[in-house]
């Protein structure tokens, strides 16, 4: 028998409705390119984006179309999330940080029609102006007074929204209905692409609503530092509208002294992004000798987030959540709060528990299978690659049938490329990304455990443990370090606390130092780069 239900289709518009209607004075705050601080509430947003939505039709823009972006955090970013998807057309998030062959590619294979961007980008545009896809369209995302000089042919977005109507009847759309694309940052071959749609974003919204409520709520405000061009900046842009947080978005200045100013002016009280930033943060904190004062909550994802920084936040008063999770869904899958009598435990132990990933969230399911696709039980011990199923999960690739069959086991569930343990409570441990993992005489030595150790040692700012071609043992570790303080910087005190806690073969066969270590895109260290880089290393035992 089938329940006797209406059936609405999920809408993101209807989240920023939402908003206007009950959370209509909450803020978007946001540091603009331009230098000033600029703020809007819900109820403005919304007027705007019926606008936004009207120039977007007036271009010719409507069902299915990609409309790409290349902007930092802010208000007209958000504005065109919602205008995009809202007239039925698709918002496709370029990563500005790309390798130019990376966008030529992307905007080819996802056809973009319009391109979005904000002043900083408009330099890179030009330079890639013949190579991307033909009759494409700019519009910079800026006022008539801003305008830059160019040989290109722009558009003004605010002389673009001064001719147009605010009223819009917005289309009703299936649920289905493809909302928004992003693609992954691609360390090995192209970028693939994630295609989302309207339900699968409102469910991810709520999923993410009910797992972060000491972030996620009615007079909340939160700083997404992870840009709306990495996974729509994890799901906030819908998450916080949809609970009434308020928004302040930081801009294109991401170093430690401009966060901490912007969070002490702000009032931020939940700050989300990669540890790479928190690096940053934190000396920043350091160097002023207190925290931004409402600063209650971190949110910690994208990569590992190391002990000592988990430390250093708790030791503050903010709470750290450690989350895991990749474009691939949406994109968070755990989140780390301790609830009772977790939270009551000894900061040792709470330090442990929060190094692990987290816990699932609703609506993400998580197995662990051998080399065999056998499922492994969830003893805390037993490793394995991680998949995972749900409804904010992809089913495959944008245009890419091969990617996407390889993508997907049997049972519907998606593979993640991360090892990982859960233990019987239900704490996820990533091992590593199965490339990262070193192979080392028939065992596996996990990076980020070797990594975290090292980052407790004061000598150590910043590290990472990579594989190093050995023709015994297959491969040996080499640990490449960002000293504290490069001049004094030795490395065997690094050496000796390390052999405390790991067995010989862990033990990283040597040491080099580093100014900074290589990014991604996405600002996770680039593992794939220092591999390169120290391609034709000759580790000590194998020296003539
Ligand atoms: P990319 O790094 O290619 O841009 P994603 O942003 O989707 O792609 O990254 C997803 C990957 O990042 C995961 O598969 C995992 O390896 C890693 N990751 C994300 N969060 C964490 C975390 N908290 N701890 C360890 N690894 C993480």
């Amino acid at each position: 028998m089938q329940g006797k239900m209406m059936h609405r289709p999920l809408s993101i518009m209807d989240i920023l409705k939402f908003a206007r209607d009950t959370h209509g004075d909450a803020e978007i705050v946001s540091a603009t390119v331009e230098g000033d601080i600029h703020r809007q509430t819900y109820r403005e947003t919304y007027t705007r984006v019926c606008r936004l939505g009207q120039v977007l039709q007036g271009l010719g823009l409507g069902l299915g179309d990609r409309i790409a972006t290349m902007a930092w955090n802010g208000y007209r970013h958000f504005e065109l999330y919602y205008a995009i998807s809202g007239i039925g057309a698709v918002c496709h998030t370029l990563n500005p940080r790309l390798s130019p062959d990376q966008l030529i590619y992307i905007t080819h294979h996802a056809d973009d029609k319009v391109l979005f961007l904000d002043l900083t980008f408009v330099p890179i545009v030009e330079a890639l102006v013949d190579k991307l896809p033909k009759g494409m369209r700019f519009v910079v995302m800026t006022d008539a007074a801003h305008m830059p000089d160019s040989a290109l042919d722009l558009l003004c977005y605010e002389d673009l929204m001064d001719a147009a109507d605010k009223e819009i009847v917005w289309p009703e759309l299936d649920e289905n209905t493809a909302s928004s694309l992003c693609y992954t940052s691609g360390t090995t071959g192209n970028p693939k692409g994630a295609l989302y749609s309207h339900r699968s974003t409102v469910l991810h919204a709520m999923m993410g609503g009910i797992s972060f409520q000491n972030s996620l709520r009615c007079g909340a405000r939160i700083l997404p530092v992870v840009p709306l061009f990495h996974v729509n900046a994890w799901g906030l842009p819908y998450g916080a509208p949809m609970t009434g947080a308020s928004i302040v978005f930081p801009g294109p200045k991401l170093d430690g002294a401009s966060i901490w100013e912007l969070m002490e002016n702000e009032a931020v009280s939940s700050a989300w992004g990669v540890p790479t930033v928190w690096l940053g943060l934190l000396a920043e904190i350091q160097a002023k000798g207190r925290r931004p004062h409402n600063f209650n909550e971190v949110i910690i994802g994208g990569s590992a987030a190391p002990r000592s920084m988990i430390a250093q936040f708790e030791d503050l008063g903010t709470n750290v959540c450690h989350a895991w999770g990749m474009t691939e869904m949406s994109p968070i899958g755990t989140q780390g709060n301790l609830d009772a009598p977790l939270s009551n435990l000894p900061l040792e132990d709470r330090l442990d528990l929060k190094m692990r990933q987290g816990r699932r969230i609703f609506g993400v399911d998580l197995k662990i299978v051998d080399d065999q696709g056998t499922a492994l039980p969830h003893d805390g011990k037993s490793t394995g690659e991680l998949f995972v199923r749900g409804n904010a999960i992809i089913s495959g690739y944008f245009e890419n049938p091969e990617a996407s069959a390889a993508a997907i086991d049997g049972e519907g569930w998606f593979g993640t490329g991360d090892v990982a343990a859960i233990s019987p409570d239900g704490f996820l441990q990533i091992t590593d990304r199965a490339k990262d993992l070193i192979k080392s005489g028939g065992e596996w030595i996990s990076s980020i455990d070797v990594e975290n150790m090292a980052m407790a040692h004061p000598s150590v700012a910043n590290c990472a443990v990579i594989a190093i071609a050995h023709p015994k043992w297959d491969e040996r570790p080499l640990l490449v370090v960002v000293p504290a303080d490069a001049d004094s910087f030795d490395p065997a005190p690094v050496l000796d606390h390390l052999r405390r806690d790991l067995a010989k073969y862990q033990m990283p066969d040597d040491v080099v130092t580093i100014d900074a270590l290589p990014l991604t895109a996405t600002g996770k260290v680039s593992k794939m780069t220092l591999r390169e880089r120290f391609a034709d290393y000759v580790l000590p035992d194998l020296r003539t």
